[in-house]
This record gives C-alpha cells, sequence and structure tokens, in this order.
C-alpha cells in the first residue's frame, strides 16, 4: 500500500506517521520524488490493514489506489503531465517526451574503429543525434560475438572526437557502469536486464539518464514496475522502450507489441520508445515497423544501422544501411509533420 503525504509535511512529522505504522505492525519505507513525499507500507504477518482509515490520519492526503500502487512514481496517477527528459552531451541537447521523436542508430554492437565511425558520421549526416555506442552485448550463446568490453572505448573517443553525437551504450552490471560512465551520456538496460532489480537499484543512484527495454517476456506493468526501481532510489530520467515480446509468432523476430505505446501513454508520464529492429529480427521489416511506431505515438525510434549489415558480427539479419536509414528518417520526418511532431 502507498500513502501520498500531505505537500510541505516536515520530515518529524513524516517519521512520526512511520513510526506510528511500524508500531501497528507495519514495514515502511519512505521515499521523496519530485517533492512529493510517500510511503510505501507491508502488513507484518496476522496484521489486519482493512479496518485502518488512514485517509483520517494527520499528514496523510491520500491512500493511493491499488491499481497504481505498484508503479505509483512512474504513473500519470502522480504525475499527469508527461515527462520531458534532456539528454546533453554539452554539445547536442535531446528531449524525450516533448513533441520531437528522437531517432537513435547504430551498429549493434561496435566491432572495429573503422565501421564504427563509417556509421556514426552517415547516422549524424541525417539529423540523428544520438548513437548506439555498444561494448557490452548480452548474447544468447556464449560462443557468439561478446562485444569490445573495456578496448571498445578508444573507439567512443575516437568517434566522439569526430562528431557531437549523444553516446548510448548497455551496461549489465555496476563494473560496466562504472568502465562506461566517464564515456558516454545515457545507460541502457536490455531486455535481459529489465528484471536485474540489484542492477536497477544502481542506476537509480547514478545520476545519468537511462533507456529502459521491456523484458522480452514482460507485461507493461512489468515494465512500470520496473522504471519504478529507477525512480523509488531518485532517478527520474527514465525513457521505457518497447522492443518485441515473445508470443507464438515466429516470423518475427517477435512480436512488436505496438499497443504497449498507447498503454505506457495512458498509465505513465514517462516517454516511451520503440526499436523495431529487435522486434522484427529482420531487415526488410524495419520501414513499416518504424513508420507505424511514428504513427502509434512513440516518442523514438532506435534503429540498428551498419556500413555493410551481411558483415555484422551480430543482429546482422536486421541492421539496415545508412541509405536505407535515411530513407527511413524522410519518410518518418513527413509523418510526424502529419502529426505535428518533428523527427530528429
Ligand atoms: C540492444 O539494443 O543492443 C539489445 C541487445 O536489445 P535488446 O536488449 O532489446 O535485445
Ligand atoms: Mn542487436
Amino acid at each position: 500500500m502507498i500513502l501520498l503525504l500531505d505537500d510541505g509535511l516536515n520530515s518529524e512529522k513524516q517519521n512520526d506517521i512511520c513510526l506510528r505504522l511500524q508500531k501497528l505492525g507495519f514495514y515502511t519505507r519512505l521515499v521523496s520524488f519530485k517533492g512529493k513525499v510517500i510511503i510505501a507500507l507491508e502488513a507484518k504477518a496476522g496484521v489486519k490493514i482493512k479496518s485502518i482509515c488512514f485517509e483520517e490520519w494527520f499528514g496523510v492526503r491520500e491512500v493511493v489506489s491499488e491499481q497504481f500502487a505498484p508503479f505509483y512514481l512512474s504513473s500519470s496517477k502522480f504525475q499527469s503531465s508527461k515527462s520531458l527528459i534532456k539528454i546533453t552531451n554539452g554539445q547536442q541537447n535531446v528531449t524525450f517526451g516533448g513533441s520531437e521523436i528522437i531517432s537513435i542508430a547504430g551498429p549493434c554492437a561496435i566491432e572495429n574503429e573503422e565501421d564504427a565511425l563509417q556509421a556514426a558520421l552517415a547516422i549524424q549526416k541525417t539529423g540523428c543525434k544520438v548513437y548506439r555506442a555498444m561494448i557490452f552485448k548480452p548474447r544468447t550463446s556464449p560462443y557468439s560475438f561478446q562485444g569490445l568490453g573495456r578496448s571498445g572505448l578508444e573507439i567512443i573517443k575516437t568517434i566522439k572526437e569526430n562528431t557531437d553525437l549523444i553516446m548510448l551504450t548497455e551496461v549489465r552490471n555496476p563494473l560496466e557502469l562504472e568502465i562506461a560512465a566517464d564515456h558516454v551520456d545515457v545507460f541502457q538496460v536490455g531486455t535481459r536486464n529489465m528484471s536485474n532489480y540489484e542492477l536497477l537499484k544502481h542506476l537509480g543512484r547514478a545520476n545519468r539518464p537511462v533507456l529502459l527495454k521491456r523484458g522480452m517476456g514482460a507485461t507493461v506493468q512489468e515494465l512500470l514496475c520496473a522504471a519504478e526501481y529507477l525512480l523509488s532510489q531518485g532517478n527520474s530520467e527514465v525513457i521505457l522502450c518497447e522492443r518485441g515480446i515473445r508470443t507464438f509468432e515466429d516470423y518475427s523476430r517477435f512480436s512488436l507489441d505496438i499497443a504497449a505505446v498507447a498503454a505506457i501513454k495512458e498509465l505513465s508520464h514517462l516517454p516511451v520508445i520503440v526499436d523495431p529492429s529487435h522486434a522484427a529480427g529482420r531487415s526488410h521489416m524495419i520501414e513499416s515497423l518504424a513508420l507505424a511506431s511514428i504513427g502509434a505515438g512513440a516518442d523514438g525510434i532506435m534503429l540498428e544501422v551498419h556500413k555493410e549489415p551481411d558483415k555484422a558480427s551480430s543482429d546482422s539479419a536486421q541492421a539496415i544501411t545508412p541509405q536505407r536509414f535515411y530513407n527511413i528518417i524522410k519518410q518518418g520526418r513527413g509523418l510526424a509533420k502529419a502529426l505535428n511532431r518533428q523527427l530528429v
């Protein structure tokens, strides 16, 4: 259960409420977020909660309804206006959640300096501002290419010297977070780590924007609960990403759940983007899924772009060439304009 406290209640009064709850047999957790304070409470075994009318307690503004309690801070009940998540590298800015639709592009993984830089230069030319600078790759088989790891940092450095692109990279544990922290602007949590709650807690304290991808077997609510781990640790800079879920359909690699975009827009104030590449798994589907995502109201699209897709060391079947990326951006800009938005 979540209690929302009155605005402006001093910390002594907040603690008094916690103590009173603890004496009644509740575990309590006080969380401050965006100037509001909540208490999450859980009854110990045998404690009856139904008979207590918390709303009548001094300092309690509201008992949050059960529907929103598990992901209250992420929910539109907590904040009805959309969150604007601004990301900057000091040269470029993008804002997720406003009228701009942000494109993110780059190879599945950084493989070597020449290919990574060529892709970055081509992507920058289209007006795209965010680069997939992936060096730690979570792969299904341990025998597949695992990414360059720490040695990829040198390549990220070169790309930064030659472009003004914002750098996004996936991290899978706190050590990788530390290794990448001085070199990138946004951290990604991949589908396989959406439920890695200890990692989420670390990222919640990392003071850095996070792109949180939906687990391939997770519901929208589970995605919002994962976001709640970040928010409840104090990180408000969270962008959600729909990237396809497992269904009985096996033509696509995953089934892109376009409905999730509309669902998240209703349930949450957080921006939501779509990754058609990992959903499709086949490059011929990328155009239509990217445009469908824009049509559905996504705040961004993330696409895997490789100079020579056939030669990519990972996810080669879904990568598109820089030329095809350019064509999608061109078409997407027309569609975005019709929707009173701008694709950048
Ligand atoms: C990725 O974006 O590099 C990636 C591995 O995606 P996902 O976690 O969605 O499979
Ligand atoms: Mn990939």
